[in-house]
């Protein structure tokens, strides 16, 4: 097959796709009006799938620091920390989350992406074995690509399953990194942690969490699942990132292995890419000031949550397993999922749609997230939307 022959058949599917449908992969947010509401295709509506979970991308002190900071340091770094330095803030913002977490170290990337990619690649090798979720994310597989070790996938959520694996590892447990998120991305469903950490510790192997999702989701203080199941100091390394309820881009990983800050001479995807601009860096560590300080946000985001997965569910809707600020509902064919997401576009609401592969099982699902700055009217008209289309 010559070069870009490949790209045929994706430009079919692809063609296929948007003669019945708007395009999924080229909406454009005209101009964004809060956290929660967005013109679209010349049309105001709900934004219901963001990842805003604190809703902090417009809280007025993250504002003022990304402004002050624009305007004293600049718009860019334009280097990497390895070559051309850190600037003040990258440090500080690492010790302010290693004490957040009350953790000695803590490393920050330029993305979440690059924060699995980077820790991963760095921790293990050819000689090791990687344990992972089957349910992990993209950027862990590819992390585990990277790093060359002998990767082995157990059933999502499934402590048996891993508990079948590190037996027949005997040995080689103790070069053993097993991978899990503490709030998945699809369905919204837990990990069933402590399971995971008696394991890790029976067998002497290693473990690293994705608290993605959960942080400042999960928790009394926000510090994820990990906080929640009371388990944080069996967790070897935490991974998170800053483009969700921290309302910016970046990422992080905090450890008490002293070898954590000597990943910084090895890790690739942290020396080779630029560091984040001094804005990012003072509205995360503005908005990593309010999780600490505002719980109520994070009783607004579960009570946003609770409303929209009970009337949901009350409609008829197949969800995620469990209550979570992701409510994915599921759909059986794609294109009923494809007809139903246009539906929620004409109706002044935009969530994520789902197709396979994607979606866990083949299946496809339309995903909304739930923010904290969301109001109940918001969360009522998503479900109206909802029930509005809804085959009865
Ligand atoms: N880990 C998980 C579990 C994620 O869901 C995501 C993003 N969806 C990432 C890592 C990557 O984070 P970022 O988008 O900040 O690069």
């Amino acid at each position: 097959m010559a070069l870009l022959e490949k790209f045929r058949q994706l430009a079919e599917a692809h063609e296929a796709l948007v003669r019945t449908s708007t395009d999924p992969f080229r909406v454009t947010i005209e101009r964004i009006l809060s956290p929660t509401e967005a013109i679209v295709n010349g049309k105001q509506m709900i934004l219901a799938g963001t990842n805003n979970y604190l809703g902090l991308t417009f809280d007025p002190e993250c504002l003022d620091a990304a402004a002050k900071a624009v305007y004293e340091q600049g718009t860019g770094t334009t280097g990497s920390r390895m070559a051309n330095g850190s600037f003040n803030g990258h440090a500080a913002l690492e010790r302010e989350l290693a004490d957040f977490y009350g953790r000695r170290w803590c490393v920050v990337f330029s993305t979440g992406y690059l924060a699995n990619l980077g820790v991963i690649s760095a921790l293990t090798g050819q000689e090791d074995v990687i344990l992972i979720d089957a349910d992990c994310h993209a950027s862990i597989y590819d992390g585990c690509r990277m790093s060359g070790a002998e990767v082995i996938r157990f059933h999502h959520n499934d402590p048996g399953d891993l508990h079948k694996l590190l037996r027949r590892l005997g040995e080689r447990c103790t070069n053993t990194l097993i991978i899990v998120e503490g709030i998945y991305s699809m369905l919204g469903d837990q990990a069933p942690l402590s399971e995971f950490v008696a394991l890790k510790k029976e067998y002497g192997a290693y473990l690293l969490l994705d608290e993605a999702h959960s942080l400042g989701v999960l928790g009394e203080q926000g510090r994820g699942l990990s906080e929640a199941a009371h388990v944080e100091s069996g967790i070897d390394f935490i991974v998170g990132t800053f483009s969700k309820s921290l309302g910016a881009t970046g990422g992080f990983c905090v450890s008490d292995h002293d070898e954590m800050e000597l990943t910084r001479y090895v890790s690739r995807p942290y020396i080779f890419t630029a560091s984040l601009c001094p804005s990012v860096i003072a509205s995360t560590r503005a908005a990593l000031r309010i999780i600490q300080t505002r719980p109520e946000l994070r009783t607004r985001l579960w009570n946003n949550a609770r409303r929209l997965y009970d009337r949901l569910k009350e409609l008829g809707f197949k969800l995620g397993p469990t209550l979570s600020p992701i409510v994915a509902a599921l759909f059986d064919r794609r294109e009923e999922a494809i007809t139903f997401w246009n539906g929620l576009l004409e109706q002044g609401v935009y969530v994520n749609m789902i197709l396979p592969p994607a979606a866990p099982e083949g299946g496809s699902l339309l995903r909304c997230s739930v923010s904290a700055a969301h109001t109940e009217e918001q969360i009522d008209r998503i479900c109206q939307a909802f029930e509005s289309l809804r085959v009865s």
